[in-house]
């Protein structure tokens, strides 16, 4: 397995001919650097620490209270017989970023999430190994975003396979593999474009905070080596179960966060594995050409429709129960009510995303670059109502 002991120059990414990012070996410290906007974000984030989620919650009476393992960058917790979830906090490291987990039967086991890079995703192997060792039937990205499968190489090279939903390799081609060798102030130019030219004090804060997103997102992408799912899911047999051995999984596709978007269940222990179709104490994340706001709404609903007892791994910030779903369902709600409140004053739609208030009540929800989240949201209710 890789080892990641926090000295500073281990290699953790692959040297590419085309680098032009940084000097190669890509090591940790730069490495660190590129990632900094998510230990940022993070911080900025104040998430709520499991305990005192916990405390006097029914839901979470089944969750360990001490991690099987705890790295910094994030823990794994026994959340049900057989279940158990990752934890990222990037604020403490950047080897995962996204939560995960994984599902273990007496015949096999299921990963969930190919993480921000192959050390996160080899984690969660090694964690999986301390309490099993059936063979690993799959390891499945919940959607193609990078901070969920640019660790997908560390599978490939281990001969698991890699599910996914169908769309998931043609749009990590389009998105990631496009950047790889593409010239970086040409893609970012229009962004800089945009905070010089930004009107207000506002403007210009959220688009510095797109350059910054936008700016990893680049590093990353061609920091890595693209590994592609070769277990594409049918969506014609979905909803699938996948028996473990005594431990059935349920995997179900829904609309919202990325047109590629599944999720694990397993609804004999009431336990759901979101993805990204659920940001924890956080600002849903819209920005995506495939994410439908409406969609995404019907899709909470939907998941808010399960037993009030069900325990929630979202696909960033802290495990929740039935309480995590109405409070993003509550966020739409709040972001569609100033929007709807905009347009019917004649603000246009480019202006109106800039200008959402966030209210007192939410003064400590995490927000993952404004550009990325609220904005687009705004843009697309705009859309949806058929305004400009
Ligand atoms: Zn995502």
């Amino acid at each position: 397995m890789i080892a990641f002991n926090g000295g500073n120059d281990e290699v953790v990414g692959a040297r590419s001919d085309r680098q032009t990012v940084d000097s190669p070996p890509f090591s940790r410290r730069s490495f660190l650097a590129k990632t900094s906007y998510f230990g940022a974000l993070y911080a900025a984030a104040k998430l709520l620490p499991m305990p005192a989620l916990a405390a006097g919650l029914a839901t979470y009476s089944r969750l360990s209270q001490t991690p099987i393992v705890d790295k910094g960058f994030a823990s794994v917790r026994k959340i049900g017989e057989g279940l158990y979830a990752t934890i990222s906090d990037p604020s403490k490291g950047f080897q995962t970023v996204c939560n995960g987990g994984f599902l273990v039967g007496k015949d096999s086991a299921l990963l969930i999430e190919g993480f921000i890079s192959a050390p996160g995703a080899a984690f969660q192997m090694d964690a999986l190994r301390t309490v099993s060792q059936a063979p690993v039937k799959g390891a499945l990205d919940t959607h193609y975003h990078f901070d969920h499968s640019m660790g997908n190489a560390f599978y490939g090279a281990n001969g698991i396979p890699l599910w996914a939903h169908t769309d998931v390799a043609k749009r990590i081609v389009e998105s990631y593999g496009a950047l790889q060798g593409a010239d970086k102030a040409a893609f970012l130019g229009p962004i800089e474009k945009a905070i010089k030219e930004a009107k207000t004090e506002t403007a210009r804060k959220h688009r510095e905070g797109n350059l910054a997103a936008a700016t990893n997102l680049y590093n990353v992408s061609n920091s890595t080596v693209l590994a592609l799912p070769n277990h594409p899911i049918d969506l014609a047999k979905l909803p699938m179960k996948v028996d473990l051995g005594g431990v059935t999984a349920v995997i179900e596709s829904y609309p919202g966060h990325s047109g590629t978007d599944v999720i694990v269940r397993v609804p004999e222990q009431k336990v759901v594995y979101t993805g990204d179709l659920l940001f924890s104490g956080m600002y849903p994340v819209c920005f995506d050409a495939q994410a439908t706001v409406s969609g995404w709404r019907q899709t909470l609903k939907t998941f808010a429709s399960w037993d009030k007892d069900t325990l929630f791994v979202p696909g960033h910030g802290p495990i929740c129960g039935q309480e995590g779903i109405a409070l993003s369902r509550a966020l739409f709600d709040d972001i569609e009510e100033q929007a709807q409140k905009m347009r019917k004053a004649g603000v246009p739609a480019a202006e109106a995303a800039d200008l959402y208030e966030i209210p007192e009540k939410y003064k400590n929800i995490g927000i993952f670059a404004w550009d990325f989240s609220i904005g687009p949201a705004i843009l697309k209710l705009y859309a949806e109502w058929g305004a400009k």
